[in-house]
């Protein structure tokens, strides 16, 4: 059921998408109506059968055979009744968004007609045919079977009329060949961790729960415009296109108003996520022109980013509808700000704390920074590792390139929090015990103002920044799954929070008591990663300088950034906290290869046949007219005279052969580099070759189109410029 329907109008050269019926309908109706929730449950499932599941994913347990295929049954009748004909197991496997293959529910009847059926085995877990899918050689071909299996945690919903149940995806020897088997397990790891340090501060803490608020930058092109650059329909970003006049100087399109055409697709594109149940809730212009966010409420984590991978899907559809196209991707245009997807995270008790909040008394103050403090300490000692969980092909252009955040991780505290820090870093040894009883005010924990959002919010030049109540990692990229940061920091937050209870039972042990142990082990903390504290510009150059003197991790390649999951502190981690077998890393590693490998790849021929049928052509017959009338003008005005009157088009001319012969040489030159990069047989080192000798001879045969692009007549151009891609209507 649809309240709301759009229809693209022509007026004059305008194009734009109207309102045809609206109804008076409050999202409280529609919220969620797509979604198996606990509501749908209650009314399709017997009581029994919904007494069961809740149970189970309440205390992350499976089901049996009996109840799943209650459940099924429950299930397809909600689905049928709201129009589904097919069912799919919804599974992320290790490209980019999600897969699906599509069953309808029919079945023989053996009269010669059908029924439509979906059983407990159905529901609970299928085989896919998955050896197209990546596996870094895991799946020997004798076995390429995969199995998906329910994720009970995240409900079923229909997504135009396929019933979507969302799934793990594993090999035959339990391999996890998916975002969300390894997100499960981190998210577990981190449950069990945080509870037991929870437990320090309130025994009756039984779950702590890892929650995600994603903000999906994004930016929106007309349609007949994306179509008319192969590059974006091609590669997702424009390979070529010098800088606009004018750009995002003026800084007018941040919280400016929103075009009437893009609010319409907003306010489409928001129903649609609320029918889903995605809790959008806040939508705004972001810096560069064209460039828009959407953010929910923030939601626990795995839920987080089943609804983020479901809103790129979204996104991409509705755009369709109001003749956009989005482009997730993180630097679509060269000289204007890249996209994001700022993952917003904390910690939160089943009793109602979030963890990194300060609170109002001194204990609760103690546990706020033992939780803070043990996440800096993850990220510092896992800050390389961390690197290479946002790392991808396409968003390296965003890091570390012309814009930050850099390609080094450090965290921003804010002076609030900094000060506390301080104070517990340099309280005197003797003196804790005290500190902890009698001297709780120059602890600095007794009263802890709120922390303004306002002023911790405004260093955006952070990666990594503590947001009063939550820390913002700002460094995922926009068409990322958020899984792989969530993973690598769920996990390391972990094995922080394992060590740090082991640390203070030991103290305990040896006869301190609770406050002070904890003490000691925060300033411990505090001292050990002081490097990954940095509030200053990210953005300098000093800062590079400095990372580097802190030890913190500053490789800019991408395909050596990968080598931090195959550390031994990465793989000792990813051990104890079950997150990752070394097999399961390796294999990884070799997809992220290979990926880097083929996006580079596939870029690097687009530019090379835009490059030599577009650019050249076009460029050589302009050349060509130049020269007609040169000779032409010459005829008309000889001697002296006809010399100063051609000279401009005589120096055009000059450098547009310049300029041509040079793009020629280039893509010559990318070509051979390709060649020899495909004859390495290790994925790493053709990734590398692809990123030392590959990309450098694209970069120049951009700067040298953009050059002909701004002395070559507008008229014959072949592909349509920045100024008019980036400036919606
Ligand atoms: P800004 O752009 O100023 O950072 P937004 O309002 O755009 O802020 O986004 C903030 C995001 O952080 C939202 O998705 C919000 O739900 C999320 N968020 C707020 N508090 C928390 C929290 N405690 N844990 C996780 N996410 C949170
Ligand atoms: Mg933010």
């Amino acid at each position: 059921m649809s309240t709301l329907r759009f229809k693209v109008v022509e007026e004059a050269s305008n194009r734009k998408a109207v309102p045809v019926e609206v109804t008076p309908e409050r999202p409280e109706r529609y919220y969620a109506e797509k979604v198996f929730n606990r509501s749908k449950m209650f009314e399709y499932l017997p009581k029994k059968t919904y007494d069961a599941l809740v149970k189970a994913i309440d205390n992350k347990e499976p089901i049996t055979r009996d109840v799943a295929d209650s459940v099924a049954e429950g299930m397809k009748r909600w689905a049928i009744e709201n129009g589904a004909r097919h069912y799919t197991h919804w599974f992320h496997p290790l490209t980019d968004g999600t897969a699906e293959k599509h069953d309808s529910f029919i079945d023989h009847d053996g009269k010669g007609g059908v029924v439509e059926e979906f059983t407990g085995k159905l529901l609970v877990q299928q085989e896919p045919d998955a050896s197209s899918f990546p596996n870094g050689g895991i799946r020997n071909t004798f076995e390429a079977r995969g199995y998906s299996a329910w994720d009970i945690s995240s409900p079923a919903f229909i997504l135009g009329e396929t019933l979507c149940i969302p799934t793990i995806f594993i090999s035959y020897t339990g391999e996890s060949l998916d975002y969300k088997t390894p997100l499960l397990r981190a998210l577990n790891a981190v449950d069990k961790a945080g509870t037991a340090v929870a437990q320090l501060f309130d025994p009756e803490v039984k779950h702590v729960n890892a929650y995600l608020g994603w903000e999906q930058e994004y930016f929106l092109v007309d349609e007949a415009l994306y179509n008319a650059r192969p590059d974006l329909v091609l590669t997702g970003r424009t390979l070529m296109g010098h800088e606009s006049a004018k750009n995002q100087q003026l800084e007018d399109h941040y919280f400016g108003a929103i075009p009437s055409r893009v609010e319409a697709f907003m306010l489409d594109l928001e129903l649609e996520c609320h029918r889903m149940g995605i809790p959008a809730k806040t939508r705004h212009n972001e810096v560069a022109p064209n460039q828009f966010e959407l953010a929910p409420i923030f939601e626990e984590a795995n839920l987080a980013n089943d609804h983020n991978l479901l809103l790129m899907s979204l996104i991409a559809e509705v755009a369709r509808r109001h003749n956009f196209r989005v482009l997730l991707h993180e630097k679509p245009f060269a000289g204007v700000n890249g996209s994001g997807k700022h993952n917003n995270w904390s910690l939160g008790t089943d009793t109602g704390v979030l963890l990194f909040a300060p609170g109002k008394s001194f204990k609760e103050n103690l546990q706020f920074i033992t939780f803070v403090v043990n996440a800096m300490a993850a990220v510092h000692k896992h800050n390389a590792l961390l690197k290479a969980s946002i790392m991808s092909a396409t968003n390296a252009h965003r890091l570390g390139a012309n814009e930050a955040p850099p390609a080094i991780i450090s965290i921003f505290t804010g002076s609030s929090l900094a000060k506390i820090l301080d104070l517990l870093e340099n309280a005197d040894s003797d003196r804790l015990t005290d500190l902890a009883t009698k001297e709780r005010v120059s602890l600095g924990l007794a009263q802890i103002p709120e922390i303004q959002l306002d002023s911790t919010d405004r260093n955006r030049t952070s990666p990594f920044a503590f947001t009063g109540n939550r820390f913002e990692f700002r460094a995922v990229g926009s068409s990322a799954n958020c899984a792989s940061a969530m993973i690598a920091l769920n996990a390391a937050v972990a094995d922080q929070l394992n060590m740090f209870r082991k640390a203070v039972d030991e103290r305990m042990a040896k006869g301190s008591d609770l406050e002070t142990a904890i003490l000691e082990e925060v300033r411990k903390l505090i001292i050990e990663s002081k490097a990954i504290h940095f509030d200053g510009n990210g953005y300098s150059d000093e800062w590079k300088e400095e990372a580097a003197r802190r030890g913190l991790d500053c490789e800019t390649s991408a395909p050596k950034i990968f080598d931090a999951y195959l550390s031994k502190q990465s793989e000792e981690m990813f051990a104890r906290t079950g997150v990752f077998s070394r097999v399961e890393l390796e294999a990884r590693n070799e997809v992220k290869w290979e990926m880097y490998t083929k996006k580079v790849q596939i870029e690097a021929r687009v530019l090379g046949d835009l490059a030599i049928n577009h650019i050249i052509p076009v460029a050589t017959r302009y050349q060509s007219m130049l020269v007609d009338n040169v000779v032409k003008l010459k005829e008309l005005f000889p001697g002296e005279r006809g010399n100063e009157i051609v000279s401009h088009d005589l120096d055009t001319i000059e450098r547009i052969a310049r300029n041509s012969s040079a793009i020629k040489a280039e893509v010559q030159r990318m070509v051979r580099a390709r060649k020899e990069a495909n004859n390495i047989s290790s994925e790493r080192e053709k990734a590398i070759a692809y990123h030392d000798n590959v990309i450098p001879a694209m970069e120049a045969i951009r700067y040298h189109i953009d050059k002909l692009e701004l002395l070559v007549d507008n008229e014959i151009w072949p592909l349509p410029k920045y100024r008019e891609l980036l400036f919606i209507r």
